[in-house]
């Protein structure tokens, strides 16, 4: 699945998690965790190839926006890894003392990969680097699949949006500053 997906599915299953379990998810690193495996794989590259073509190099972008960077380690494999998940956030939990929820963004990003791409792409070796076991899923951007991923989101949102669980953030301080107020009565 594509970034903006990912953060959107992350955004939604937050919303649901706050308004319906009272814990305290924030929204905007739900979307950051789930935005993180494909940031980590593709951030550098850019962020390279961005300070290449910034710097005048003479390292020719050959027809491209961005000279092409490769940076040899395995990042892909790594932030689309069960394995390494579940040791990042073993080792954060054990840290923070405490469940980082937010964290689940980046195990539902490698759910949801690992049917979303076919063995012609990026298949998702959520197994690494034990096995590159790997499932020949359909790929996200065929154009059914894609269109029907966003119909699905519409329907989550609207439903968010008719329970009420999406208020714009200014409404919620008010809220927040009126309980506020009325608990120090
Ligand atoms: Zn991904």
């Amino acid at each position: 699945m594509e970034i903006v997906a990912h953060g959107l599915w992350a955004a939604a299953a937050a919303i649901t998690a706050r308004r319906s379990t009272k814990a305290s998810v924030h929204v905007g690193w739900a979307v950051w965790w789930a935005a993180f495996p494909d940031v980590l794989a593709f951030g550098p590259q850019v962020a390279v190839g961005l300070w290449l073509r910034f710097a005048g190099s003479s390292a020719a972008a050959d027809g491209h926006a961005l000279p092409h960077v490769h940076i040899g380690l395995p990042l892909y494999p790594a932030g689309h890894s069960l394995l390494v998940f579940l040791l990042v956030f073993g080792l954060v939990t054990i840290l923070a003392r405490r469940i980082v929820f937010e964290m689940l963004g980046w195990l539902m990003h490698i759910l949801i990969d690992i049917p979303t791409h076919s063995l012609s792409y990026y298949a998702t070796r959520f197994l690494w680097p034990i096995s590159d076991y790997r499932i020949d899923g359909i790929a996200w951007w065929t154009p059914w699949f894609w269109a029907a991923t966003y119909g699905a989101l519409v329907v989550v949102y609207v439903l968010l949006w008719k329970k009420g669980w999406i208020s714009p953030a200014r409404r919620r301080v008010c809220k927040l500053a009126e309980s506020e107020s009325a608990a120090s009565r």
